[in-house]
């Protein structure tokens, strides 16, 4: 995906920066994951090196698009670490002369993820930076990154984007306006979860199943539920998911109630007890993962209290 959705502040930052040709040689992009900051570095790069204002069409916003721009690099972890090798041909990259007279981009994504000695080494390059160079560091754990590299940097932070905004592009997609509304909710902000969910049919489908029994729970007797727990409660993986669309689900309910926007469904529940609901999800959720409970059972609890 390659179109920024959200982040209007971050735009005008930025189109401001480029307008008066005043680019910093580095960037540290911090917000949560899944938000859009990859997408976002990669649009900077647009911004920088097409000769129209990143319009999408040119040759050199395809191939940034296509990761074959000759001026752009994108360094990633392998098996979660980010080895000093690839930072030290990153520096190679960015002495080289930039193919379109312009600049070399180098991102790194989960800059964290860059041991000491690789951060070091980023902390040299930003000590003595090459001419006409931008690095673009991303992280989720700023916190991870040392002050001294902080420092030297612009910082950038990202927020969550809009549910409004994510369902609008989902309509934009042509997403059906009822899903549309259902995924943006679910992905609590984060875009690139919302298109995950697009893209994969299985998750998809998995979504859109357990939205579907979510539905109907209100009128289903407890042998019913319990019997949706055995189907469930061995898949530790698929069961937190679930959990977790239990959950947004009830938020959206309670959104609903609060706003005066009724939802055909619950109506018979309490704010109150909607309230107790989602702590008792949340509950779950904590037990499910951090202690030796019987999964079956502490799920079948959850079942009595919704
Ligand atoms: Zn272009």
């Amino acid at each position: 995906m390659s179109k920024v959705i959200g982040h209007k502040k971050q735009l005008d930052f930025f189109s401001k920066i480029i307008l008066n040709k005043k680019i910093p040689h580095a960037f540290l992009f911090s917000g949560e994951d899944k938000i859009g900051k990859k997408t976002f570095a990669f649009h900077l790069a647009k911004l920088i090196l097409c000769e129209n204002n990143a319009c999408d069409k040119c040759k050199t916003c395809l191939d940034i698009d296509k990761r074959m721009s000759p001026d752009v690099c994108l360094i990633e972890s392998e098996n979660g670490n980010i080895e000093i090798d690839k930072i030290r041909a990153l520096k190679e990259f960015l002495l080289l002369k930039s193919y379109s007279n312009k600049k070399k981009i180098a991102i790194i994504n989960d800059a964290h993820l860059m041991r000491t000695d690789a951060q070091n080494s980023i902390l040299k390059l930003l000590e003595e930076p090459p001419e006409n160079s931008v690095l673009i560091l991303i992280t989720n754990f700023k916190e991870m990154i040392l002050e001294t590299i902080k420092s030297r940097v612009q910082s950038v932070s990202f927020n969550k984007v809009k549910t409004e905004e994510i369902e609008e592009y989902l309509v934009s997609e042509g997403v059906e306006n009822k899903l549309a509304k259902e995924i943006s909710f679910f992905a609590g902000g984060k875009i690139g979860k919302a298109i995950e969910l697009l893209e994969d049919e299985g998750q998809r489908d998995f979504f859109a199943e357990t939205m579907k029994y979510l539905e109907g729970i209100e009128r289903q007797p407890f042998d019913k539920r319990f019997e949706y727990v055995k189907e469930i409660y061995e898949d530790k993986e698929a069961t937190l998911e679930i959990l977790n669309i239990f959950e947004r689900f009830f938020r959206r309910i309670m959104f609903l109630k609060l706003y005066g926007k009724e939802d055909v469904n619950f109506k018979s529940y309490s704010l109150l007890k909607i309230r107790n609901i989602i702590e008792e999800i949340q509950k779950t959720k904590y037990y499910f993962v951090n202690t030796n409970t019987n999964k079956k059972l502490l799920l079948e609890n959850l079942m009595i209290n919704i």
